[in-house]
């Protein structure tokens, strides 16, 4: 391709509302540009990026016979309102309604729209195990976008679903998906891990997330120094004893504490120390308030208390909920004395504590020699709390340590969470009616063309892995207004291109600084710059990932460059 033909806009300045390196490069190498809050356009060169991931893993899905479909992103609610996600999807599920007041959703993810199409044409276990894919946009209110491609609105997703007879059916297609889905990730070049996962709003059991390691990442990974246990830091197991104090438990005392609100001030103030403390946290697990306690010096983790709970949808109750509930504010609550009928549940750590502090459910006001058990029932103890740094590994070998990851896939076994609501049954091998056994697969395609710009990129642009490199060759004359330099750049172009290289060609009329500045930015694997001595038939090879260069003359262009790219 000539540049003179083709749309890329650099840019010389970082954009200023761009914070990781990723978005600000995609931006000034002319990738890509934004039409408002996380929605993009990808301009020719980030669309060339984008085909080659895609590509990439179509190859890798057709290898395990993954069969690749196309659904629709506008989607009826009916589908939705049988599985009953229409109500508990939140306000990420972008709605809208046609000329007749019907209503909508965009296709936020598509299980409601595959398990009811195949609910009407498999009907027999004859015809599972049955595994489809499509790439397509999909649409997520997020509240925060960000990060350019990395947190959209609208972006493209790898979704594939299968559907199965039996349970070990499904869990050789997600062993087949956990290979495919290294391969893809290594493939591209990244640095990345799987790692045991929370399912999120999606429902079921096991599954991995394929995090790519970064220190934009998002998420939290807690990982054994020791094994290859890893986690996503919501779902790390804390596995351990609490010593117990032998302390006898004492009488509750009542004491006034005047605007000591944290757990830090309140310990500090009566003269203990936080893990004396029994911290309480009031939530809305669907349209109940519980109470959760931890010790003071850990962080209760909402995705366990989901789990404890059984609730579908979790979130930390607001502070007039609380006071409506305890009469009192948030820095003073405590599960002492609590209205009849709340349900209490609480940390492990916490069943060890002896002679505890916490707040009396009255402003400014804690109980000293509080023992659980003894003073408050709980409903339930468990893991409620996220690890920390040092704690023991759950497998039992090493201790955890953190690191921060983008998501870029997520495979889960859902089981009949769909196919029950939504009676997509087939007549298994006794004639009897069965929910198809499902698993569904997820890859964040336009995520991946950021996490990998984040990955291979130094000081002056981009340095693209060929896998995914725009064009393979960047054929730079320097000069375009001397006939040498451009027929010679025409003339390599031309022939490397017929060779099937991909290349693109600089045949812009400007100054050799600003094709040099922007051929380091777009960042194509090897860069040919036919300059001053073309006349004797010397030119300039840049490599691009270790800014090395060489020189080749005009006749091995054509051997050197198959070398090079393993042709
Ligand atoms: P996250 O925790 O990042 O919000 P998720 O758990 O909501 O991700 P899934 O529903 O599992 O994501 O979607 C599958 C994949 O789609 C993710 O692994 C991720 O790579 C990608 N993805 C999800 N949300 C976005 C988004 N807003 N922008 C770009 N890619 C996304
Ligand atoms: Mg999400």
């Amino acid at each position: 391709m000539r540049q003179t033909l083709s749309f890329i806009p650099t840019l010389r300045e970082t954009p200023a509302d761009a914070e990781v390196k990723s978005h600000q490069l995609l931006l000034r190498a002319g990738f890509i540009r934004q039409n408002t809050s996380g929605i993009y356009s990808f301009l020719p060169l980030g669309k060339r990026v984008l085909h080659k991931v895609e590509k990439i893993i179509r190859e890798e899905m057709e290898a395990i016979n993954s069969v690749e479909v196309f659904m629709p992103a506008l989607q009826q609610a009916e589908l939705w309102q049988e599985t009953g996600r229409w109500y508990s999807y939140g306000d990420e599920l972008m709605r809208l309604k046609d000329r007749n007041d019907r209503e909508f959703a965009l296709g936020a993810t598509h299980e409601e729209i595959i398990t009811s199409l195949l609910r009407d044409e498999i009907k027999s276990y004859k015809k599972l195990p049955l595994t489809l894919y499509q790439i397509q946009s999909k649409f997520r209110d997020e509240k925060r976008p960000r990060f350019g491609l990395l947190r959209g609105r609208e972006f493209l997703m790898k979704d594939a679903y299968s559907f199965h007879a039996t349970p070990e059916s499904l869990d050789k297609t997600y062993d087949d998906m956990m290979q495919a889905y290294s391969n893809i990730f290594r493939r591209l070049g990244l640095n990345f891990r799987a790692v045991i996962a929370d399912s999120g709003a999606i429902g079921g059991k096991d599954n991995h997330e394929f995090m790519v390691l970064s220190e934009i990442g998002e998420d939290t990974i807690a990982y054994s120094d020791n094994s290859p246990y890893a986690a996503n830091i919501e779902m790390a197991a804390v596995q351990m004893d609490y010593p117990k104090s032998d302390e006898q438990a004492r009488q509750v005392e009542k004491v006034s504490t005047p605007d000591q609100k944290t757990i830090a001030q309140v310990a500090e103030f009566l003269e203990t120390t936080p893990e004396n403390c029994i911290k309480t946290l009031v939530f809305k697990a669907d349209d109940e308030l519980i109470v959760v306690l931890s010790r003071g010096d850990h962080e209760v983790n909402d995705v366990k208390v989901k789990h404890i709970s059984g609730a579908k949808l979790i979130d930390m109750a607001t502070p007039e909920d609380v006071r409506e509930l305890l009469s009192c504010d948030i820095g003073s609550i405590g599960p002492v004395n609590l209205p009849a009928g709340v349900r209490v549940f609480a940390d492990n750590a916490v069943k060890s504590i002896v002679n505890g502090v916490t707040g009396a459910n009255e402003d400014g006001v804690h109980f000293k020699n509080v023992t659980p058990d003894e003073d408050f029932t709980v409903e339930a103890y468990g893991d409620l709390r996220f690890v920390t740094e040092g704690d023991p590994s759950p497998d039992g070998n090493g201790t955890i340590q953190f690191a921060k990851g983008i998501e870029v896939g997520h495979i889960f076994k859902l089981g009949t969470t769909y196919s029950e609501p939504m009676k997509a049954t087939f007549l298994n091998d006794q004639g009897k009616a069965m929910p198809y056994i499902m698993g569904c697969y997820g890859i964040g395609v336009s995520r991946i063309v950021a996490a990998v710009a984040e990955q291979f990129q130094d000081d002056s642009g981009f340095t693209w892995p060929t896998a995914v490199a725009p064009y393979e060759i960047h054929v730079v004359p320097v000069n375009v207004k001397d006939d040498v330099q451009r027929e010679t750049g025409e003339e390599i172009y031309e022939q490397l291109k017929a060779q099937g290289f991909e290349v693109l060609l600089d045949d812009r009329k400007e100054r050799a600084g600003v094709k040099f500045a922007d051929a380091d930015l777009i960042g194509l694997p090897l860069r040919i710059t036919v300059g001053k001595r073309a006349a004797e038939g010397i030119l300039e090879v840049k490599i691009r990932e270790t800014n090395e260069t060489v020189e080749w003359h005009k006749d091995e262009v054509q051997d050197k460059v198959r070398e090079f790219f393993k042709k």
